[in-house]
């Protein structure tokens, strides 16, 4: 099967021909129909990421069609679309089995993380070379085998190519307001950084019943796009200093406010947007081995710095949970799509995000 593969940052990613192992004991083959492509995936490409095991395949917002499931996988069959998810929980380790399932830290998940199954193998190989999945999905391919605990079934006639978004850019950004920051309705939100997940915070926003809800980008096309999502108020940063133009919005700070783009600086910077007593949620992935440059003085006023695990998300409570609701019309999805791409053309799908003019690439993989 073909794959986008990165073997060192000065090549880049390219189309290949991988090598599928079939599923073993507690592991599905999916045939991938669709995948966002995410920030993360570029900053992989680039020789940023943490979570680099080389040779590894791109991609981790998928959906497709399962295909086999190995030995004891009783919760998906052949033919079932599905989700497959950034985070799978082991199960067995103390935090799972204390039913704090986002901290999982089994073996199972903390290789995944990386690219491996539990034991540390892959069933991806080009010859004798073991090829990595990212985060264990690997989804910028035509096929992918991972556990069961990172697949979750949705309803066939869910589009695939839409249905993938819920694997990481949305699970991200709503799971930030339901889960992490738990945003009560009335209160006050800002948003800094409107792409693919940002988006996704504000009409999570907007459900929990918040307002005002202050969209920040310096991308006049994603900001309207915040406002059709629900926000009330945008605010180009280009414009001047951000703080006050929030506070001309939002006088004395906001509740809540969340950083989606991962700039210590920024990040900073939202969270002195906060009132006393508010939350900065940290959506955004800062460089690993940076530092947040917070002030002290506004933390010693019941300020809360909150960090969020992918949006605090259990694939299988959360991604159900965005299916009802954008089939119930609640939730947009549609419209983060900006552009779809058959797979030999992904590297469009990298420009495009480096230009920061779309919410989301879609690229067809079948
Ligand atoms: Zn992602
Ligand atoms: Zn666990």
């Amino acid at each position: 099967m073909r794959a986008v593969v990165v073997h060192d940052y000065e090549r880049g990613a390219r189309l290949e021909d991988v090598d599928v192992d079939e599923p073993r004991a507690g592991e599905v083959l999916v045939r991938v129909a669709a995948s966002g492509v995410c920030a993360s995936d570029a900053h992989l490409l680039a020789g940023h990421s943490s979570v680099a095991t080389l040779p590894m395949v791109l991609g981790h917002e998928g959906a497709g069609v399962v295909e086999a499931v190995g030995p004891g996988v009783d919760g998906v069959s052949p033919g079932d679309h599905v989700v497959l998810a950034l985070y799978g929980p082991c199960g067995e380790c103390a935090h799972c089995r204390a039913g704090e399932l986002v901290l999982c830290d089994g073996p199972a998940r903390t290789q995944a993380i990386f690219g491996r199954m539990a034991d540390g193998s892959t069933r991806l190989h080009q010859g004798d070379v073991a090829v990595h999945p990212m985060v264990g999905i690997g989804s910028l391919a035509e096929q992918v085998v991972l556990r069961a605990a990172q697949v979750v079934r949705i309803d066939p006639d869910i589009a695939l190519d839409v249905a993938c978004l819920a694997g990481c850019g949305v699970t991200t950004g709503v799971g930030a307001v339901f889960n992490t920051a738990r945003v009560p309705p009335g209160a006050s939100v800002a948003v800094i950084g409107c792409g693919g997940v940002g988006l996704n915070v504000v009409q999570a926003a907007r459900l929990a019943g918040a307002s005002p809800i202050v969209a920040i980008d310096n991308n006049p096309m994603k900001l309207d796009l915040a406002s059709d999502f629900g926000a009330t108020h945008v605010v180009n940063s280009g414009d001047g200093d951000m703080a006050e133009l929030v506070a001309a919005c939002v006088p004395g700070g906001v509740d809540f406010a969340f950083e989606v783009v991962g700039d210590p600086d920024l990040i900073a910077a939202t969270f002195a947007l906060t009132r006393a007593g508010g939350t900065c949620v940290v959506v955004g992935i800062p460089p690993p081995g940076s530092t947040i440059p917070v002030d002290a003085g506004k933390l010693f006023w019941e300020r809360r710095l909150l960090g969020t695990t992918g949006g605090s998300n259990i694939p299988g409570r959360d991604i159900p949970r965005i299916m009802r609701l954008y089939r119930a019309g609640r939730l947009e999805l549609d419209r983060l799509v900006s552009q779809r791409l058959p797979l030999e053309k992904f590297e469009a799908a990298f420009d495009a995000l480096a230009r920061s003019d779309v919410a989301r690439s879609v690229v067809t993989c079948a």
